[in-house]
């Protein structure tokens, strides 16, 4: 089709911003807070910001106050200051309370708040766009536009492709949105964000980096059951011990709770399904009180980034730069990433400001990349950065009882493991099928407990039926000798969304991708045994539509 199409349009810009989530927001309030005379533009494939948001979320307020120190006299969606934290080891019946002296100080919550980061980001896209930051949301950036081997903005996706690749009635060629610089906010596994990483050998020098995939609902509980401010996590009961992850449960707003439940990318057994994980956990007594009487309200699904400090990219290449979780600045022990994003969207339009100012453009913003280990975020991470390490080396058990020391050390100024390495990357950890035992999970009650596709029900997801399926599989073939044969087709229990399945018809298995249901997790980029699934962005405006997430 490329030899027809009409050539697209093409807009100039100082600054493009890919994403709207707090980094990529936070980069283009600082650019104009700094000089309201740049033009920066951010691009958003959600239909409206905030459509794909997925967090917790507990914030550490340091970024807002830096980015808008007035906020607390507003009125914003940050309503609910933390009131109790409490920490759980669950087994199959009980759970065992850790006294919070046990914890080292950077773990408490006390000064957090409990959000929609959703909602958040609606209010900053309405800050930004007051400062005349120029929103486009419903547009996917595509494509990375390059000039002599430097970055030189993105081109945004066409609208109205058949399933066939042929042009429908409603053909609209994508937009040029050309820059001087431009900023990749596009969150965990951005797919933009990882051809540059390949492209300009970012990771070189690195470790290879980590992913968790985070499963929430947001409930409305009954009163008697709603504790405001309350913060609580858990690890141990359902996960055996050498399988990592966790649960969190915020009590925030009126009478809403976020629970949720994190899977470390890294099991061995093709039969474990995350989702049903999560949905056992919200079965044990100690939590099942909170939502009797309550009602689901929404679902999803998103990865978060584990590597931590050493899995830190290079963040900048020529023209452009990575911030936010496309670098993967997340805490992990205290599953916390926003402030950070926040932190690096301010630290790269800092330099980037200074750059425009001296009249330069599509170079390398190298003093950025020279900053950030120095400052709030490398020391933000670096106390931390043995944690997943030692939970993937140790088990849970273990893992975290060292991990817990180590960072007591490191507060002390001092780590007796030194920096440790992560491993095996997400997608070869997984055992052939015949070495692991199938996981027996209960039938959903659809009170407590709930289907995949009831759940994808309430992330209001919703894809143009026609178009080109996003979900690239590069060898059929391969899916089902390997993926099917050797590993029993783990696809259908990881995808939170049930997009995969196979289907056996006549005595052979068929794979089916069901597109239109992608909750834009990213799993299956990250998680297939041969790296053979690639997810780029389907038509614009199309995923979830998260309200309150
Ligand atoms: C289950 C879960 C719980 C979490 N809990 C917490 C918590 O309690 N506290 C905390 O601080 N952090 C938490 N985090 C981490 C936190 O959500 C992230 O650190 C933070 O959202 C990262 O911000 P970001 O702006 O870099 O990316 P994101 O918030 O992911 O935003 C990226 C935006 O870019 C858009 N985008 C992506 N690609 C493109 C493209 N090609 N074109 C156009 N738009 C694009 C996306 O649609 C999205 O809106 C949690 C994460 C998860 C998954
Ligand atoms: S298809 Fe991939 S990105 Fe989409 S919901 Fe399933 S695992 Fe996530």
């Amino acid at each position: 089709m490329a030899d027809e199409l009409p050539s697209r349009e093409a807009m100039e810009f100082d600054v493009v911003v890919v994403g709207a989530g707090p980094a990529g927001l936070a980069a283009a309030i600082r650019l104009k807070q700094l000089s309201p005379g740049i033009s920066v533009v951010v691009v958003e494939k959600g239909a409206e910001v905030g459509a794909h948001i997925l967090s917790g979320a507990v914030i550490d307020p340091v970024g807002l106050d830096r980015l808008l120190p007035e906020w607390r006299t507003e009125d914003t969606p940050i309503k609910t200051a933390v009131a109790d934290d409490r920490f759980y080891w669950l087994g199959q019946s009980a759970a065992v309370r850790l006294p919070n002296i046990m914890m080292p100080p950077l773990m408490s919550n006390h000064g957090n708040f409990i959000v929609s980061l959703g909602n958040v980001c609606r209010w900053l896209a309405t800050k930004a766009e007051a400062l005349g930051v120029e929103i486009y949301p419903g547009f996917a950036a595509a494509e990375v536009l390059t000039e002599n081997g430097a970055v030189a903005g993105v081109a945004t996706g066409d609208m109205g492709v058949a399933k066939d690749g042929s042009p429908r009635g409603d053909f609209t060629r994508g937009m040029e949105l050309r820059a001087k610089y431009t900023l990749f906010a596009e969150g965990a596994r951005g797919s933009l964000s990882k051809t540059l990483i390949a492209r300009y050998g970012l990771d070189q020098g690195r470790q290879l980096q980590k992913f968790g995939l985070g499963l929430k609902e947001l409930w409305q509980v009954a009163p008697d059951r709603y504790k405001p401010g309350l913060v609580q996590h858990s690890f141990g009961w359902p996960l055996d011990n050498s399988t990592g992850g966790g649960s969190f449960l915020y009590h925030f707003d009126d009478n809403l709770v976020s629970v949720g439940f994190v899977l470390h990318l890294n099991y061995a057994n093709p039969y474990l399904s995350p989702f049903e994980e999560f949905q056992r956990f919200k079965t044990h007594p100690s939590i099942r009180g909170t939502f009797e009487g309550g009602k689901r309200l929404s679902y999803g699904a998103r990865v978060i980034t584990e590597g931590g400090y050493q899995s830190v990219p290079k963040l900048s290449f020529p023209g452009g730069a990575l911030i936010g979780c496309a670098a993967g600045f997340v805490n992990v022990p205290r599953i916390k990433g926003s402030h950070n994003a926040i932190l690096s969207g301010m630290l790269a339009a800092d330099h980037v400001a200074e750059a425009l100012s001296e009249g330069r453009s599509n170079d390398e913003i190298a003093s950025y990349d020279e900053a950030w280990r120095e400052g709030d975020i490398g020391r933000d991470l670096y106390r931390v950065r043995n944690a997943k390490p030692l939970w993937s080396k140790l088990g849970t058990f273990l893992g975290i009882a060292a991990g817990g020391l180590d960072m007591w050390t490191n507060t002390l100024g001092f780590s007796l493991f030194g920096t440790l390495g992560h491993g095996k990357p997400d997608s070869q950890t997984l055992k052939p099928a015949i070495e692991c035992q199938p996981v027996a999970y209960p039938k959903p009650d659809g009170k407590l407990t709930f289907d995949r596709l009831s759940s994808v029900f309430l992330s209001n997801t919703n894809h143009e039926e026609d178009q080109p399926v996003h979900l690239h599989v590069a060898d059929m073939a391969l899916q089902q000798t390997s993926e099917h044969d050797v590993y029993a087709g783990p696809s259908a229990r990881y995808c939170p969304a049930g997009v995969y399945e196979w289907v056996e018809e006549a005595g052979k298995s068929r794979f089916v991708i069901n597109a239109q249901n992608c909750v834009h997790c990213k799993t299956c980029d990250i998680k297939d045994p041969n790296r053979n699934i690639t997810w780029v962005p389907p038509e614009g405006g199309g995923g979830p539509k998260y309200s309150n997430m």
